[in-house]
């Protein structure tokens, strides 16, 4: 049993969770405490009493926690890379490569610790000095999705210790392996007692517990659009702050000038890599005349080369979807597309079996084109292996076309125009833009997030994190 860390200590909980692979539902991964609302508050208060010693506590000593949690994170990147592509379904290579991101986040905001410097000024009145100094928040809630286990936790709890908060860390109950790994790290890392705790529970009760409670100063959270809209909800009715990182329908345009090598690499990465279960997926391919029909002929025969299979097995392409509930809406999606008029090229069955016959939640990538702008293939997340294609007269109207959405998270481009290129860097409603690269790869020391539905408050990642996990000061001082 893997248990809650709450005030420096390992806890049972109420409950128990399992976590099972995907890749073969007969594995149990493991079985977890799951902690209830009363073991939230626990680790809140645990948190609220460490803040005042470690607020003060010197960058020098978060330094060093943060720089060894990130070296152990990745000298282990093979063994946490195992158990996240065994708990959540992707291949061994992007799980590792998902638990180095996290290692390289704890010792990139290690130096974030050293860096905050504050600002001094002249007053307007004689005699009067002004500084201007960050200060952290008090105790953070931190809620996070399935699809990132250890990323998306890394890049909020790196900053959030490194700026001098206490966190109370709620993970997805689908993945919580992951987490408990990491916090095992961190319970070893030399933090003081309550200053970083871990509730793993059910999202409408640990989760709306840390929403709720007054002594809870500011909540990041990743994951749906639906829950998002809760988070801001109950924060706002209290004045918490809050941050929000959801949802995307991210617009890939090929035009007709496209290296069509580069642009089917994109296509296929950010569609059908991670199973498309990622935020930055590229699920909305918009495709001009001149190169549509050489585009779609070379997507077909690439994607029939993509080998779906159990996550961890050398030459796996695709991985299986996370669970049972997920594999079913994405196969409600694609017939739902076909019912509004999509054509379904390729793809789009769900497959019970790994190619050795284990018993999982595998889906064939699914392609749909002749789909239109009003389709809700072309609105609404489906968050798997399912993208559709638009045809676009030329790049003006694949601009239109890929603004036209509630989302803006990702956009991308493939050109080997300079002037597009340029002009789609200052026009795509986006907070991230790219140009000629997969739009689901991202760097860790720069910032993330969008704009529209898909985001809400300020930028994680990078050192624009400072703006939320501290709050300003302003001192004047008369001599
Ligand atoms: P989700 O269902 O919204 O869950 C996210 C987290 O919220 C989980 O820990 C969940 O707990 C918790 N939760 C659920 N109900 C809650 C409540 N009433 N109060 C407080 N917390 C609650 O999302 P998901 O299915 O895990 O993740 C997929 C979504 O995340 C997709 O929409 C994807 O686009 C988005 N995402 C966005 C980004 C980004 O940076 N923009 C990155 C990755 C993923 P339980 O697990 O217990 O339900």
């Amino acid at each position: 049993m893997f248990r809650n860390f709450i005030g420096g200590a390992w806890l049972e909980g109420p409950g128990v969770a399992r976590n099972i692979n995907p890749s073969d539902t007969r594995d149990l991964v493991g079985e977890y405490a799951q902690a209830d609302a009363d073991q939230a508050r626990q680790a809140i208060a645990a948190a609220e009493v460490a803040f005042p010693a470690w607020s003060l506590s010197t960058p020098q000593q978060r330094f060093d926690i943060l720089d060894a949690v990130g070296a152990e994170v990745l000298a282990r990147r093979a063994e946490l890379g195992d158990l996240l592509a065994r708990e959540e379904g992707k291949t061994l290579p992007e799980a590792i490569g998902e638990v180095v991101r996290a290692g390289n986040i704890f010792k990139y905001f290690a130096g974030e610790a050293l860096r905050p410097g504050g600002e001094a000024m002249p007053s307007v009145r004689p005699g009067v000095g002004v500084e201007i100094t960050r200060e952290p928040l008090g105790v953070v809630g931190i809620i996070t999705p399935w699809n990132f286990p250890i990323a998306i936790p890394a890049w909020k709890i790196a900053p959030a210790l490194a700026y001098g908060n206490c966190v109370v860390f709620k993970p997805a109950e689908l993945v919580p392996g992951s987490a408990w790994a990491l916090a095992e790290i961190l319970s070893r890392s030399g933090l003081p007692q309550g200053v970083f705790n871990l509730v793993m529970g059910r999202g409408q009760e640990v989760g709306a517990t840390l929403l709720e409670d007054p002594r809870v100063a500011a909540i990041t959270f990743t994951g749906s659009v639906a829950t998002g809209q809760k988070v801001a909800a109950a924060c706002v009715a209290r004045m918490a702050k809050f941050q929000l990182e959801m949802g995307g329908k991210n617009p890939m345009i090929v035009l007709d000038d496209a290296d069509l090598d580069v642009a089917v690499n994109c296509a296929v990465n950010s569609g059908f890599f991670s199973t498309g279960q990622r935020c930055t997926a590229s699920s909305r391919l918009i495709v001009t005349d001149g190169i549509h029909d050489r585009f779609m002929l070379a997507m077909v025969e690439r994607m029939k080369s993509l080998t779906v299979d159990d996550a961890r097995k050398p030459g796996t392409d695709i991985g299986p979807v996370v669970d049972q509930t997920q594999l079913e809406r994405d196969r409600a999606y694609v017939d739902l597309a076909q019912a509004e008029g999509g054509r379904l090229v390729l793809g789009g069955e769900a497959i019970a079996h790994s190619v050795d016959g284990q018993p999982g939640f595998y889906m064939s990538p699914a392609l749909i084109t002749d789909s239109t702008p009003g389709m809700r293939i072309n609105r609404e997340e489906v968050f798997g292996p399912v993208v559709s294609v638009q045809r676009a007269r030329d790049y003006e109207h694949a601009l239109a076309l890929a603004n036209d959405t509630p989302f803006g998270l990702a956009s991308g481009i493939a050109t080997t125009s300079l002037k597009y290129a340029t002009h789609f860097k200052r026009h795509a409603q986006a907070g991230m833009v790219m140009v000629n690269l997969p739009t689901a790869g991202v760097d860790y020391h720069v910032p993330f997030g969008g704009r529209k539905g898909s985001s809400w408050g300020a930028r994680e990642q990078g050192r624009h994190a400072a703006e939320f996990y501290t709050t300003l000061k302003t001192s004047y001082t008369h001599a």
